[in-house]
């Protein structure tokens, strides 16, 4: 099963999702499953998402219209909740699972977080509670902005829970650039470029930190896992 800070290529990210090709940025309950965001935070990125709240909360900008030829540029549209045909756009589903869970109707809606680093390379940055949504003007036209906190959804027991913390942090997207440069997307023991993982020297419980370069390392499953077992 994959962890939050795991590095995977694009096509095993899909084959996780049931072997769908993931190309939308908002996936709503996909399959009837879980909903998925894919979120980039580089800087070609064609949104303006945002980690806050020292890695625990992430603001996730809604999506634009589709580009077709003879419509207008969709970077000058209102993003919509719903499309000309009438049937509800992913901003609107979610947007509507957010306001639900904040008029106490449902639970907050389950996402799971997948970041894009480099092309065909995507950190899975884990699950996380959709518990708000507005709509805010970029100065230009509106766009909706979504509100998501790390969960520890899977896990129940508060001892996995604390052995965990490490993975209650997103790392933010410019340290996980910065690190994959400096480690050059490759395990810093023996060199190994698959089964990828973002590791914290110092694990965040006893005071590391998420937010800067030089606490995080790129580890694979062995080195990482040799790792935890030697500090349990
Ligand atoms: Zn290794």
């Amino acid at each position: 099963m994959i962890k939050p800070g795991d590095v995977i290529p694009y096509l095993k990210m899909c084959q996780e999702e049931g072997g769908i090709n993931l190309q939308r940025g908002m996936n709503f309950r996909l399959r009837g499953g879980f909903s998925i965001i894919l979120m980039s935070l580089r800087p070609d990125a064609p949104y303006a998402d945002e980690v806050i709240n020292e890695g625990k909360t992430l603001i996730y900008e809604g999506h634009n219209i589709r580009k077709t030829k003879g419509a207008p540029d969709p970077k000058s549209v209102d993003q919509p909740s719903q499309y000309p045909g009438g049937s509800i756009t992913e901003n609107g589903l979610f947007y509507n699972k957010a306001e639900e869970f904040k008029k106490n109707e449902k639970d907050a809606e389950i996402v799971k977080v997948y970041e894009k680093i480099r092309k065909g390379i995507w950190v899975y940055n884990g699950l996380f509670k959709l518990v708000d949504a507005w709509i805010k003007s970029d100065g230009k036209r509106n766009v909706f902005n979504f509100k998501l906190e790390v969960t520890q959804y899977e896990e129940e027991q508060e001892e996995k829970y604390i052995a965990d913390l490490d993975h209650n942090r997103i790392i933010p997207s410019q340290i996980k650039y910065e690190v994959w440069v400096r480690d050059s997307g490759k395990c810093v023991k023996c060199e190994s470029e698959d089964n990828l993982h973002y590791d914290h020297i110092l694990p965040y419980s006893k005071g590391g930190s998420s937010l800067v370069a030089e606490n995080i390392q790129i580890l694979c499953a062995r080195h990482n896992l040799a790792k935890s077992n030697k500090i349990e």
